[in-house]
């Protein structure tokens, strides 16, 4: 395939931040981060859709979705999905 690199079959979705928009009152959990467990490896970081975890593990709640990603990939338990409060 003309123009394509190896990277391009990688799994792992690069969008820009918050690109499905805003996200409202529909978010049924939040991630919360344990930092006392945290060993800084990133991966929460890397695999969240929204893009929306900085170098500082803040999470901009905003356009988080509540997918739980970002849970399923720390190999620490690090992040917990809390359930948002209405
Ligand atoms: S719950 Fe989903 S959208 Fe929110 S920070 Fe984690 S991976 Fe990103
Ligand atoms: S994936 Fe878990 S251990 Fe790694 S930086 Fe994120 S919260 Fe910390």
């Amino acid at each position: 395939m003309s123009g394509s690199t190896k990277c391009d079959r990688y799994a792992i979705s690069r969008p820009v931040e918050g690109s499905a928009g805003q996200t409202g009152s529909w978010r049924v959990f939040r991630p919360v981060v344990e930092r006392e467990k945290c060993i800084s490896c990133g991966l929460c970081s890397l695999y969240c859709p929204e893009a929306v975890i900085d170098s500082e593990l803040s999470i901009d709640l905003v356009f988080c979705k509540g997918c739980g990603i970002c849970a399923n990939e720390c190999p620490k338990n690090a992040i917990a999905m809390v359930r948002e409060e209405k």
